[in-house]
């Protein structure tokens, strides 16, 4: 089947945001690779298995689908840890193959305690600490009950870890808010330690608290985007830039999307493009229409705003992206052709789309725009 885009993704340029990273954290803390939401559209089976090749050995996920895939992909060669959500009837498969998960309630240990007991193996699960974010998260009395039905049932537990999630680490604006989760969570350890659990791994910092908030790395720090090659917020890259001496971005994207112009047309001035009025020729135009539109993740708000890269150059997208077309002005391009490669995220040459650029366009987040990336868009790694 041929494809009408393709993402790449690039080993060499993980293994360098690895190495970075690991540089922000002592040696003896843990590095989880989190690779939710399809590892933030990247692909979850080709990225885990790069990741893994560049020495990482514990993943995170929002839930059991996305565990599953990545033990068919890393059988019994990675920790995976469910941060979210896990259905009761996934519990057995879970405690039998030795994957972690998150708990927030009583409910979710009684039923991991019957899957323990109908195996005669421990669960392996983590605490996870309301401290102020308030989504999900054991708070008051609820994580008084959830260490006394553990210290009741002792056999059918391994306590992995005690976590918590900051509400808004990447801005100094909430600086208040994460230092009274931090404090909270501390507390909250303090509690469980005195009732007699003692967990094997004490977690919080997600990549904006990596950078911002040293003190949280503790025993892991569960990293997603900067992995990826991008900052949590702009904020974070300012207060890393301001205290670094080398003024380049340390951090590499990984990801390159392509594709290729589909046919070319002449278009005179006058003439409009593409549905409706919202574009006018205003000079005799050369365009390219390329297989890409909103179905394929490419945002119909980049409507005449958007940017793509074809021979080296930035070519303007000119109409409404449709549904799986879109159409650009080439008219400046020499030697344009049929089936000429077409970035639309990533690098050509010395030019690049950068998600952020695409992102305050289309005024989506970098975590949004990367994971609304289709599925069957198909991944390739490249070095
Ligand atoms: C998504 C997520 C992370 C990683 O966040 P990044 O900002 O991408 O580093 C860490 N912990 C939890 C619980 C998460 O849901």
């Amino acid at each position: 089947m041929f494809h009408s885009s393709y993402i790449e993704i690039s080993k060499s340029a993980l293994q360098h945001n690895i190495s970075f990273i690991k540089e922000q954290l002592a040696p003896d803390v843990r590095l989880s690779s989190v690779v939710k939401g399809n590892a933030y559209g990247h692909g979850i089976e080709e990225f885990v298995g790069i990741a893994h090749a560049c020495g990482l050995d514990h993943f995170s996920v929002f839930s059991a689908d996305e565990a599953f895939r990545i033990q068919q992909v890393l059988p019994n060669s990675a920790t995976i840890m469910i941060m979210g959500f896990i259905d009761d009837s996934e519990l057995e498969w879970a405690v039998a193959h030795d994957i972690e998960f998150y708990v927030f309630s009583t409910e979710k240990l009684e039923s991991a305690a019957v899957a323990a007991r109908k195996l005669q193996k421990p669960a392996r699960v983590h605490l996870d600490i309301e401290t102020g974010m308030n989504r999900i998260g054991l708070g008051g009395d609820e994580l008084e009950r959830a260490a006394d039905f553990i210290l009741a049932n002792q056999a059918l537990f391994e306590v992995a870890g005690i976590c918590t999630h900051f509400a808004g680490a990447e801005s100094q604006e909430n600086h208040d808010r994460v230092a009274g989760q931090i404090a909270r969570y501390n507390e909250a350890v303090d509690l469980l330690k005195t009732k007699g659990i003692v967990a094997r791994q004490l977690h919080s910092a997600c990549s904006a608290a990596v950078m911002a908030y040293p003190e949280t790395h503790l025993d892991m720090v569960r990293v997603g985007i900067m992995q990826y090659g991008f900052w949590s917020s702009p904020e974070i890259y300012y207060r890393y830039m301001g205290l670094s001496t080398d003024r380049t971005d340390p951090l590499k994207r990984i990801i390159n999307w392509k594709s290729h112009i589909m046919s070319l047309k002449l278009v005179k001035a006058g003439e409009f493009i593409g549905y409706g009025t919202s574009y006018q020729a205003t000079f005799d135009m050369k365009t390219a229409a390329v297989p890409v539109g909103y179905a394929w993740g490419y945002s119909r708000a980049l409507s005449n705003q958007g940017e793509v890269l074809i021979r080296e150059h930035r070519a303007p997208v000119v109409g409404i992206v449709n549904m799986n077309v879109l159409m650009v002005d080439v008219t400046g391009i020499p030697d344009v052709a049929l089936k000429d490669e077409v970035v639309l995220l990533g690098n050509q040459g010395k030019e690049s789309i950068t998600v952020a650029s695409f992102a305050e366009l289309s005024t989506q987040l970098n975590y949004e725009l990367l994971t609304r990336l289709p599925m069957n868009i198909p991944r390739y790694i490249i070095d």
